[in-house]
């Protein structure tokens, strides 16, 4: 069959590597490089070279079963990070440090005795909460927000727990972590062994730069890799696909995979069915400003205690919040200390921090568009199969599982096994 696969993302390329076996596949992409969200920034400082991450940064073996049998597969070295955090409410004036790999180690940083006693009561019994609805058949509407109200857990134990962790994993404000559904975020932070006191392994990444491991995903794709390739339409009719790309290029194919974001694929499709406008346009998305940068005084590093995340919520001041969100959340990363390098002493990637970085202090930015996974997104997520393989479109993405990397790689498999059973048939009715 011949298919197109329009985006050059992790799932894009994964499902044309699997594709290309039996098909002939071209993909389309409309940016300079493979990857998508893989973004490593490189560059050279006080003579040393660098690949400082932008975007897909780290993961978790247990968690991630098939971005960890890959990487095997393409023999990508990883490492491990150091998950220390400092966890800043400035608007209740607390802050505490804490660690992944050994949650009990977290130390009041400004908290009385007494409440620091009182926080160390309300952890397990958020936990609890979180185990009992975490149950996705019974529970599937039931939001954080309700949850985090019904059983009074304290706004400013919430702030510093919940909404700094989820925004750490999908970039989302408190205001829009309320409205996802428990039983979601029960299922991350148990696959990830977060909810639990010991046996708990630390988290990878990737040795070198994931530009290297995306230039390993593409070396046996490269002719069908067109880059610099924005498709602007997708048309079907009963006998196939025609793409149309900016460039006024116009090609046939019997199916097209689409693993771009669901509102690029909405703009994309010409005539899309109703349950196309549904079930992609309830997917939500909001932009997240990345930047490269050596200004300390935005990030404040505490000093001598090697943290490598900096959490902060402060009042929102509107810049960078992609709604009306009273709480505003940055997140720094020092580089140095995570990549375990001297080199990069005093060097940071901020996401959507309150003021940006000095311009001369600047090395590097990106911007991102994410989905933001609510109850209306998991509906969506549900009735993937009502549309995906539907007159002859397919869709893949991270955004139809968790949001992340590893969810990005299964549904790109996902989408090649759909196809290649649909190729079959006609074979084996011919046989028949
Ligand atoms: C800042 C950031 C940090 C992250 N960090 C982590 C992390 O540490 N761990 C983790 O597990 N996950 C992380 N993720 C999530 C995860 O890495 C991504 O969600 C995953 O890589 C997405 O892959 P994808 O193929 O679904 O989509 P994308 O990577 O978004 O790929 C879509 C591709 O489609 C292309 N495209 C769009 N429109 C068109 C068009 N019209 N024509 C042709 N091509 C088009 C785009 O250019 C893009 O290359 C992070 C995400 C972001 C944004």
């Amino acid at each position: 069959m011949r298919i197109a696969i329009v985006g050059g993302g992790v799932s894009g390329l994964i499902a044309a590597r699997q594709l290309v076996r039996h098909h002939q596949v071209t993909i389309y992409e409309a940016g300079d490089r493979a990857g998508g969200h893989c973004h490593a920034h490189r560059f050279s400082q006080d003579g040393h070279e660098h690949a400082v991450e932008l975007g897909f940064f780290s993961f978790y073996e247990p968690a991630y079963p098939h971005l960890t049998r890959l990487l095997k597969q393409l023999r990508i070295p990883t490492q491990r990070v150091d998950m220390s955090f400092h966890h800043q409410d400035a608007i209740h004036n607390v802050s505490c440090v804490a660690s992944m790999a050994q949650p009990l180690m977290i130390s009041p940083a400004s908290l009385a005795r007494r409440e620091w006693r009182h926080w160390m009561i309300t952890l397990p019994r958020l936990w609890r909460c979180l185990k009992r609805y975490g149950d996705r058949s019974r529970y599937m509407t039931y939001c954080l927000g309700d949850m985090l109200d019904e059983h009074r857990i304290p706004e400013r134990f919430a702030n510093l727990f919940v909404f700094q962790a989820i925004r750490f994993a999908y970039g989302l404000s408190r205001k829009q972590s309320m409205q996802m559904p428990v039983w979601f975020v029960f299922d991350l932070l148990e696959r990830c062994d977060m909810l639990r006191l010991s046996r708990r392994r630390h988290w990878r990444r990737l040795t070198v730069g994931s530009d290297q491991y995306v230039e390993r995903l593409v070396s046996p794709i490269q002719e069908n890799l067109s880059l610099r390739t924005p498709v602007k339409e997708i048309r079907r009719s009963a006998t196939g696909i025609t793409i149309v790309c900016e460039d006024g290029t116009v090609s046939k194919f019997d199916h097209a995979v689409i693993a771009t974001s669901a509102e690029q694929a909405l703009r994309m499709l010409v005539a899309p069915s109703t349950a196309e406008q549904q079930v992609l346009g309830n997917i939500r998305y909001q932009t997240m400003n990345v930047w490269l940068h050596n200004d300390a005084r935005i990030v404040q590093p505490v000093p001598a205690r090697n943290i490598s995340y900096y959490l902060r919520m402060q009042q929102s001041r509107m810049f960078g919040s992609a709604d009306d969100d009273p709480f505003h959340m940055e997140i720094h990363f020092d580089v140095g200390h995570i990549m375990n390098t001297r080199q990069l002493d005093n060097t940071f990637v901020s996401c959507d921090p309150v003021s940006p970085p000095d311009e001369d202090e600047v090395i590097g930015r990106s911007s991102f568009r994410h989905a933001i996974i609510d109850v209306p997104a998991v509906k969506s997520q549900s009735r993937h199969s009502e549309i995906s393989g539907a007159d002859r479109i397919h869709y893949c993405g991270a955004y139809w599982g968790n949001g992340l990397h590893d969810s990005a790689i299964s549904s790109g498999l996902a989408v090649a096994r759909e196809l290649d059973v649909l190729s079959l048939v006609p074979r084996l009715s011919r046989m028949c």
